[in-house]
C-alpha cells in the first residue's frame, strides 16, 4: 500500500531544500518517503493506494516530543492547591503529587486519549512519556499505549518510579515496568528524581533497563533543591550520583532538564553518550531557572506536560536560549529534530520519515531552499498543520482525526477531569 502526495512542496527535513515534487510513502512502523516525477495511474495503482492532492501546500517530517507527562492532561482548570507553593518542591507537594496520587485507570485513560488527539492535531506523532499513578500502576503503560495508538502517536513510555510513596509501591512500578517490557512493548525505565530515589531502587532501575536493552528516563537537576538534597545526602552533585550508579552509560538514556547542573557535572553528562531535553516554558512556569546547554550536543526537545505543541516548544527554546546561549536558528532547529536521531536507536518504533505534515502555510515571504529556518521559528504554527500522516498512514485530515471520535474523547476527558477535580476537593 502506498500512499501519494502530488502537486508537494517538499521540505526536506535534513537538507531543508525545497522541492516541487510528488511523493510516494511508505506504509508501516518502518518506511521511508521518495520523489517521484509521477504519480501511476489508477489502473497501475494497487489496492488500497490512495492520492492526497497538495496543491498550494507544504509537506515536511512530522513532529516528537522528547518529554511529556500526559497525565496531567486533565489539570487545566483545576481547582487551586490548598496552599500556594513558594518553590518547586512545594509545587510538587501542594499540585503534582496530589494530582497524579489520584488517577485512576479512567482517568488515565481520558487523559492519553485528550493530549494524544491533540499532539496528533499540532503534527506530533511521537511521544516520549514519563507516565505516573502511583495508585494506578499495573497495566498502566499499556493503558496510554493503546489510547496513544487509537490517536495513531508513536510512544516510548515508562513509568515514574520513585520511594516517595514508600518500597511497595516502588516495586510495583519496578514490576510494571518488567511485564511491560516483556510484552515486547519498546520503553524506559522511569524514575522521579535523585532526592525521591534512594539507591536500591536506583540500581534495580539500571539493572532492568540493562535486562531490556533500554535506558532511563530521569529529572535531573529541574530545581536546585535536587543538587541540594544530593550533596547532603550522599556528599555528591547528582550528575555524580548517577554516574556512580551507573546510570549514565546508555545512549537511550533520557535526563530531563539538567538546569542546575555545575561545570563538572556538565562534563560528565558531555563526555557520556545520554541525551538531556530541554523544557524552557515548564522552567520558567515553575520558576526553577533557565540554562543553555550550548555544553552539550546530545540536546533535544520536550513540553514536560505543559501542552502538546513542538513547533511552541522550539520557539521558547529560541527565546530562551539564544539569549541565554547565543546560539543561531540552525542549532534550535538541529535540536528540535534531535529527538528523531534519539528514535533512531529503537528499531521498528514508527519515527522513520513516512510520518509527515501537510501544511496550509499562508506566508507572506517566499519559503526557498536557503530561508527555512526563518519560517520555522517565526511563521509555522500549529495552526498551520491541515494533514498528518503517521507510519504512513492518515491520521489527521482537514484538522480532524480520522481514526477517533473528537467530541467523544473531550467530553469524555470532561467528565474524567470532573471526577479528578472532585477528589482534590475532598
Ligand atoms: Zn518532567
Amino acid at each position: 500500500m502506498t500512499l501519494y502526495l502530488q502537486n508537494a512542496q517538499y521540505i526536506d527535513s535534513q537538507t531543508l531544500q525545497v522541492s516541487s515534487t510528488h511523493l510516494a510513502v511508505e506504509v508501516g512502523a518502518t518506511g521511508g518517503v521518495k520523489l517521484i516525477d509521477v504519480i501511476p495511474p489508477t489502473d497501475e495503482r494497487k489496492d488500497g493506494d490512495r492520492v492526497i492532492d497538495c496543491k498550494g501546500r507544504f509537506v515536511t517530517r512530522s513532529f516528537a516530543c522528547g518529554h511529556h507527562h500526559i497525565y496531567s492532561a486533565l489539570c487545566r482548570g483545576m481547582p487551586a492547591p490548598p496552599q500556594i507553593p513558594t518553590n518547586f518542591p512545594e509545587v510538587l507537594e501542594y499540585v503534582w503529587w496530589r494530582v497524579d496520587a489520584r488517577l485512576d485507570k479512567d482517568m488515565v485513560e481520558a487523559s492519553a486519549l485528550a493530549a494524544a488527539l491533540q499532539m496528533a492535531r499540532r503534527g506530533v506523532t511521537f511521544c516520549i512519556d514519563h507516565h505516573a499513578s502511583p495508585m494506578h500502576v499495573e497495566g498502566s503503560l499499556e493503558t496510554v499505549a493503546s489510547a496513544f495508538e487509537k490517536c495513531g502517536i508513536g510512544h516510548l513510555m515508562c513509568h515514574e518510579s520513585s520511594d516517595r510513596n514508600g518500597a511497595e509501591l516502588a516495586e510495583k512500578s519496578l514490576a510494571e515496568h518488567d511485564s511491560y517490557l516483556a510484552s515486547g512493548r519498546p520503553g524506559l525505565i522511569g524514575l522521579h528524581a535523585s532526592f525521591t530515589v534512594g539507591d536500591d531502587l536506583f540500581e534495580k532501575s539500571v539493572n532492568l533497563a540493562k535486562k531490556y536493552n533500554t535506558g532511563l528516563h530521569v529529572h535531573v537537576a529541574e530545581d536546585i533543591a535536587d543538587e541540594v538534597h544530593c550533596e547532603k545526602t550522599y556528599n555528591k552533585r547528582v550528575a555524580e550520583r548517577l554516574r556512580d550508579l551507573g546510570g549514565l552509560e546508555s545512549s537511550k538514556t533520557i535526563l530531563g532538564h539538567c538546569v542546575h547542573c555545575n561545570d563538572r557535572e556538565r562534563k560528565i553528562i558531555a563526555d557520556s553518550p545520554v541525551w538531556v531535553v530541554s523544557n524552557v516554558e515548564s522552567n520558567q512556569n515553575n520558576n526553577v531557572g533557565l540554562t543553555d546547554y550550548d555544553w552539550l550536543d546530545n540536546i533535544m526537545l520536550g513540553t514536560d506536560g505543559m501542552h502538546n505543541d513542538m513547533l511552541r516548544s522550539a520557539k521558547a527554546h529560541h527565546l530562551v536560549c539564544s539569549t541565554t546561549g547565543g546560539i543561531g536558528y540552525d542549532e534550535v532547529y538541529r535540536r528540535f529534530r534531535n529527538v528523531h536521531t534519539y528514535l533512531g536507536q529503537f528499531e521498528g518504533v514508527g519515527d522513520d520519515l513516512n510520518n509527515l505534515v501537510i501544511l496550509d502555510y499562508d506566508t507572506p515571504t517566499e519559503v526557498s531552499d536557503e530561508n527555512f529556518y526563518g519560517h520555522f521559528l517565526f511563521g509555522l504554527e500549529a495552526l498551520h498543520v491541515n494533514t498528518v500522516i503517521a507510519q504512513g498512514r492518515v491520521i489527521i485530515e482537514e484538522r480532524k482525526s480520522t481514526l477517533v471520535d473528537e467530541e467523544e474523547v473531550l467530553s469524555h476527558a470532561q467528565e474524567q477531569g470532573k471526577r479528578l477535580w472532585a477528589k482534590l476537593s475532598e
